[in-house]
């Protein structure tokens, strides 16, 4: 995995330090739910919370696991608080059936009978999907087919808007991501989650032009922000709208 690739993680929480003061005894740790992972790269104590609640504490190639307990402690408020706010972000059904709410392209849809008989199919506003029956969870299938339709989709905006920006696009992929919208690398690959058709179509364009600026600037430094301001003038609108709304969607 690249760098670039890990700072693109959305939905994680994360405090950095390299202060350590005096400690306090690093009593509790039971009360638990943290894993430690060391990590070469690293160049500090880091903590994060997963969105299963688990906090991860990353010990630096040159710390030590004690320091690393100390670090958590002096982070509980923060976890607590963090592990708070992700309780309280929506989540999306588990369980589809036919009058079921899912997010798509953008809207909170209810899923209607379109076909009843022998060739079942369910719509999604304008969108008509095949289904092998009505009863039970839909999930699965529309969710397959949202895929379907992203393979196709995706890479055509891609193309789309890497020839109106100049982009050095070599090839675009669609994945089912858990924890990002999007990523690429240095050979000019852009991988997008299928996720994204889900989203309104700001967003999606959004994603876009985020990965196809890092083929100019792999980092997030102010340089790059200005460019992706400069083809994207809606992204922090659209950054609010993902920080809402990923959970919906699982990330
Ligand atoms: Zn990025």
């Amino acid at each position: 995995m690249s760098e670039e690739q890990q700072q693109d993680l959305f939905g994680l929480f994360s405090p950095v330090s390299g202060v350590h003061k005096a400690p306090p005894a690093p009593a509790s740790l039971a009360s638990g739910g943290v894993v430690f992972e060391r990590s070469l790269r690293a160049s500090r104590y880091r903590l994060t919370v997963r969105r299963d609640g688990m906090a991860v504490a990353t010990i630096p190639a040159r710390g030590s696991e004690r320091e690393a307990l100390r670090f958590v402690e002096q982070h509980r408020d923060w976890l607590e608080r963090a592990r708070e706010r992700l309780s309280r972000r929506p989540h999306g059904a588990d369980v589809w059936t036919v009058g079921t709410r899912v997010l798509w392209r953008g809207e909170l849809t209810e899923i209607r009978v379109a076909v009843a008989g022998e060739r079942p199919q369910v719509c999604l506003a304008a969108d008509v999907f095949r289904v092998p029956r009505h009863d039970g969870d839909l999930k699965p299938t529309l969710e397959a087919h949202f895929a379907r339709r992203a393979r196709v989709e995706l890479p055509a905006r891609t193309w789309e808007l890497a020839a109106i920006t100049n982009a050095a696009v070599t090839q675009v992929t669609v994945r089912n991501q858990r924890s990002r919208w999007g990523s690429c690398s240095a050979n000019g690959t852009i991988s997008l989650n299928w996720r994204l058709v889900q989203t309104p179509e700001s967003v999606r364009d959004y994603i876009i032009y985020h990965e196809l600026m890092h083929l100019r600037e792999m980092n997030h430094s102010h340089r790059f922000w200005a460019r992706v301001a400069e083809v994207c003038p809606g992204w922090e609108d659209a950054e609010r709208w993902l920080k809402r709304n990923g959970s919906l969607l699982g990330l």
